[in-house]
């Protein structure tokens, strides 16, 4: 039987692989990055595309993005949230013109409208996040590609690429040089698919105007300029996330972690072409973590739109319903957030299990042995072992933290599970008072009640060893606890 780490039988068994054998822990892929760049923030950039229910895999990335910000929290000492890109200009319809047969097609965006994606986000995704974001104690922002492509920022790095289309466009398009730039007509909002007939005529430095054949309304013409968000740009997939990733690298104070599903290492190659073509500097490199793939028994990622084109036929005998739509899982949304923290928490456990692709099978087989009780969900926070003891003991009733995001949501009432060396004990919060800094709280709080055993010195000295000014600038956070059950002698 395969032991992990701490010597019980593990749930899991995974081969060595190259990544893996380089790394103690998943989360330390970024400690380069982060130790250079030294960031104010870290954001865990997850894009999901937005075309109806979401499947097991499509949770799953976006689970990994809410449990690496809490890891990366806890780990660097840095703030962090997940930022979700909602893509919303998905294919929502494709036609051919019957006498040219070019392709043309039309996005969700222009097919719902900013209401209709608002209500798509609503509906798949918004209490999902909502109950992730609890569970792991982590913020997030939702923002789709429409309120992307409209800004100032993403319009001057798209501009500053066709300055340099020549050294990206086989990059971009390895098979036939032609980049795909999608302008919607302004009549009626169907693009052309692959820009047979769009053309880039003319570009200065007040823009780029780009000439177009609409199927209905014939040619048109359209021009891009940095501050004004119209006309509409959509861009295929590659050339979508260089001009993204070109953007976020440049934000000096804000280190982005692109969290993307496993199928994208493949074609990051090219992205990462276009950005050496464009001589992009190694600090404005994105990071990438590419998350565990969930695969049919035949090896495929598993897939929505292969089953809508091959029918129910197609769906192996190991698939779940939820696993396909997962809004058809048996329990609350509480119950299946639970339920993922857990499975991706598994995962995270070794590199080795993170860093490779799952069978629904086996997926299948984890969910079933996972906890049938999961936990009462409380705030985490891990504390070292003399002060565990203490809260144990009920000798320590105050805990004080600096005033992240993360502690923002905690109330009276809450609960919070303190974690050390395998040890786990639940509080419930009684109070919580915010200040300043250290020296205005220990003017305000019992001394004896953050720690019987030192003197208000000797508590100043150990707390600001362990948060540095900069932490401390955050301001203070004192939560009055109680033991919830107290544990009895055995
Ligand atoms: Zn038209």
């Amino acid at each position: 039987m395969a032991l992990s780490r701490n010597g019980k039988p593990g749930l899991l068994v995974s081969p060595n692989s190259v990544l893996a054998n380089a790394l103690l822990r998943s989360i330390d892929l970024l400690r380069p990055r982060v130790l250079t760049a030294r960031p104010g923030r870290i954001e865990f950039v997850v894009g999901t595309q937005i075309n109806g229910a979401p499947h097991l895999g499509t949770n799953l990335v976006q689970t990994a993005a809410f449990l690496l910000a809490k890891t990366a929290r806890r780990e660097f000492s840095i703030d962090t949230r997940v930022r979700f890109a909602a893509l919303d200009n998905a294919p929502y319809d494709v036609v051919l013109d019957p006498e040219t047969h070019h392709a043309y097609q039309q996005t969700y965006f222009h097919a719902l409208g900013k209401d209709g994606i608002g209500e798509l986000i609503e509906r798949y995704y918004q209490a999902f996040f909502a109950s992730v974001s609890e569970a792991t104690d982590t913020d997030y922002a939702v923002e789709t590609y429409t309120d992307q492509q409209a800004t100032p920022g993403f319009r001057a790095e798209f501009l500053r690429t066709l300055e340099r289309l020549e050294a990206i466009r086989w990059w971009m398009a390895p098979s036939h040089g032609v980049v795909h730039v999608r302008i919607p007509c302004p009549e009626c909002g169907w693009a052309e698919k692959r820009a047979d007939r769009t053309k880039l005529a003319h570009l200065d430095e007040d823009g780029a105007t780009f000439t177009a054949v609409c199927l209905d309304h014939g040619d048109y013409e359209a021009h891009i300029d940095p501050e004004d968000d119209a006309p509409y740009l959509d861009l295929a997939t590659l050339y979508r996330n260089l001009v993204k990733e070109r953007v976020l690298g440049r934000d000096p104070d804000v280190l982005h972690v692109m969290i993307k599903g496993g199928d994208w290492t493949f074609g990051c190659q090219l992205v990462d072409g276009a950005l050496g073509a464009l001589d992009t500097p190694p600090t404005h490199m994105p990071i990438r973590v590419f998350t565990p793939q969930v695969l049919a028994p035949t090896g495929a990622k598993l897939s929505k739109s292969l089953l809508r084109e091959r029918g129910p036929d197609a769906l192996p005998a190991d698939v779940e319903p939820w696993m396909l739509d997962t809004t058809a899982w048996p329990g609350s949304i509480n119950n299946y957030v639970d339920a993922l923290v857990w499975l991706v928490g598994e995962l995270l456990t070794d590199p080795k299990h993170f860093f490779r692709s799952f069978t629904v099978k086996e997926l299948g087989r984890l969910m079933t042995v996972r906890p049938a009780e999961p936990a009462v969900r409380a705030h985490e926070m891990g504390i070292y072992k003399r002060y565990f003891d203490l809260i144990a003991q009920g000798k320590k009733t105050t805990e004080v933290r600096v005033n992240d995001s993360s502690r923002r949501k905690i109330k009276q009432g809450s609960l919070i599970r303190f974690r050390c060396q395998g040890d786990a004990v639940l509080t419930r919060v009684t109070r919580v008072n915010r200040y300043e800094s250290f020296e205005e709280m220990f003017d305000h709080e019992p001394i004896a009640s953050v720690n019987p055993l030192a003197t208000r010195a000797e508590q100043l000295a150990n707390i600001r060893q362990i948060y540095p000014p900069a932490r401390e600038a955050l301001g203070v956070v004192a939560i009055g606890i109680e033991l919830v059950d107290p544990p009895r002698p055995a």
